[in-house]
């Protein structure tokens, strides 16, 4: 083992934080811990992987699991297309692997939703393969440590990245070293104030040795965001109301969703009346518009969702609305996966 390779184990071994999924090799908890962190804080992680693994203990539960409940644990997360490769994949491991997860790296990736970073996490965790990580805590640290300024956008950096970690991942437990690696730089060599001072590696970081620290790593080159404008309608006919699933590939895919006129720019309540969207909903009836409307700015990693949420009652139905909605009772709404945006909104419009 390389010294850094043994200080970062050394100080994981002292610092480390209590996390449900460090007690296991399993890899199919591993897998779901994996999963969830991917865009998600660990303090947000927990409960979600407590309550996944509690609805589906097993790989053969989540591959017979319906869809619908799978998106409703994961209601809040976001990317749900996470959940839906979960999905598929739990199947495809049930029917092309003798429901055992693959023990080596090459079969892992090649399953859906398993990129490189998951990949060598199972590999080195659960099966005890020098596989080393990459995610952004682990580029911090070694473009830090080495002194690198090569972005891991493009592929040479990233291979670049990969050559040193390959290098300096020990044999000998590499799960410990590639957790190690990423706890020193989600507590230790944070991205923003990282606790040089009084940091095991600090002679032998160049970038705390050259001045760099703020200047290591290179800045990711912003991503252009697309705003989208989505103006939902919470129709109430008695005790009923609309709802449909998105289909599309596109964001939130599978989840249910209030009828959704989207328009590309904002609209103001009168010209969403003017559309032939609202025509159609609504032909026919007399619809009878809440005032008070619900506008929330939602942002995603490269959409933003300028969304308004207004609130209809309608007496009669029309042929429209039955034979493209699920007409439910409005207080089933909670049994479906739904966006989190629209869940806090029915949150404050059914108190
Ligand atoms: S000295 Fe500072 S920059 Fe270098 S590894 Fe330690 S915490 Fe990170």
């Amino acid at each position: 083992m390389t010294n850094i390779s043994k200080s970062l184990v050394e100080w994981y071994s002292r610092y480390k934080r209590d996390l449900p999924w460090r007690e296991t090799k399993n890899p199919y908890h591993i897998w779901v811990s994996e999963i969830i962190l991917q865009q998600t804080r660990v303090n947000q992680g927990f409960n979600y992987y407590y309550r996944f693994i509690d609805k589906f203990p097993d790989i053969k539960s989540l591959a017979f699991s319906n869809i619908d409940d799978l998106l409703k644990i994961w209601q809040g997360l976001g990317y749900y297309s996470r959940a839906r490769n979960m999905h598929f994949t739990a199947q495809d491991i049930i029917n092309n692997y003798d429901g055992e997860f693959p023990s080596d790296y090459s079969e892992l990736i090649k399953l859906k939703g398993i990129g490189d970073y998951t990949a060598s996490a199972i590999a080195s965790i659960s099966f005890n393969q020098a596989t080393p990580v990459l995610d952004g805590n682990v580029f911090r640290v070694i473009a830090r440590i080495y002194g690198i300024s090569e972005s891991t956008q493009r592929n040479a950096g990233k291979k670049h990245f990969k050559k040193i970690l390959q290098e300096i991942i020990p044999d000998e437990n590499p799960g410990t070293f590639n957790q190690a690696i990423m706890e020193f730089g989600a507590l230790q060599c944070t991205p923003k104030n990282p606790d040089c001072e009084n940091c095991i590696l600090k002679s032998v970081c160049f970038a705390y040795t050259n001045n760099m620290v703020a200047e290591l790593p290179l800045k990711k080159q912003k991503i252009t965001q697309r705003i989208r404008y989505f103006n939902y309608i919470y129709i109430i006919y008695k005790d009923f109301t609309f709802i449909e699933k998105r289909t599309n590939n596109d964001i939130w895919k599978l989840l249910y969703q209030l009828p959704l006129i989207e328009t590309e720019n904002k609209v103001s309540i009168e010209n969403l009346e003017k559309t032939q969207e609202w025509n159609q909903l609504f032909e026919g009836l007399e619809p009878e518009i809440d005032i008070n409307f619900y506008k929330k700015k939602h942002i995603l990693s490269h959409q933003i969702l300028v969304t308004h949420v207004y609130k209809v009652r309608i007496n009669t139905m029309n042929d429209f609305l039955l034979n493209n909605y699920l007409k439910i009772y409005m207080s089933t709404l909670p049994k479906y996966g739904i966006p989190k945006l629209l869940e806090n909104y029915l949150k404050v419009a059914n108190k």
